[in-house]
């Protein structure tokens, strides 16, 4: 079934705060076929990249990262908000889109040294989430090999500070807004 994902994805202006259009993947959840595009999207990119490890972002990553994991056999890792993973844990602060900061964290034995990682979140906006993670990653001896996300915010030029940071990086996304 050949579906535009984009069509299901809600904008909701305003939300979490003023000017921010806040990209509500709810209605691709809630509809069986949908869900099922995005989640055959996600796990044809990691099939070729071939990860020895899923890096999945707390709270939407989870929901594409996990099926993923499951039907192609790869190892999942949750990279969590503060405060829920037990330790030991690393942790990395970071700047949002529409917060002031936030911290994710890892288990310090999530992965180890010289592994691939695919780094899955639903949507790409800053990359400040993307390269916090990928630190976190690194700094356990993994390599982030790419940054996969269903929803990329390109005028936010996440894509560009990936690269910057690590021009070994795949950035790879199905919706881009412009
Ligand atoms: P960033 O770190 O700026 O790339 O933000 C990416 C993270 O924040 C992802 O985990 C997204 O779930 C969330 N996020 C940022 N902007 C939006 C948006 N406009 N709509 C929905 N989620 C967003």
């Amino acid at each position: 079934m050949s579906m535009d994902l984009r069509d299901w994805v809600r904008n909701v202006p305003d939300h979490p705060t003023p000017g921010i259009q806040f990209k509500d993947l709810s209605p691709i959840l809630a509809h069986p076929p949908v869900f099922r595009a995005a989640i055959d999207w996600f796990t044809e990119q990691v099939r070729s990249i071939n990860p020895d490890v899923l890096a999945a972002i707390d709270a939407r990553g989870f929901v594409f990262a996990a099926p993923v994991a499951d039907r192609l056999g790869i190892s999942l890792v949750m990279v969590r908000k503060s405060g829920k993973l037990p330790p030991p844990v690393v942790r990395k602060e970071y700047s949002l889109e529409y917060a002031e900061t936030s911290t994710i964290e890892i288990r310090s034995d999530a992965i180890s040294d010289g592994q691939s990682v695919v780094i899955v979140d639903d949507l790409l906006a800053t990359g400040g989430t993307a390269m916090a993670a990928a630190e976190l990653v690194e700094g356990l001896g993994g390599r982030t090999v790419a940054q996969l996300s269903l929803i990329e915010l390109a005028f936010l030029d996440g894509r560009e500070r990936i690269t910057a940071r690590d021009p070994e990086c795949e950035v790879i996304a199905n919706i881009v807004y412009d």
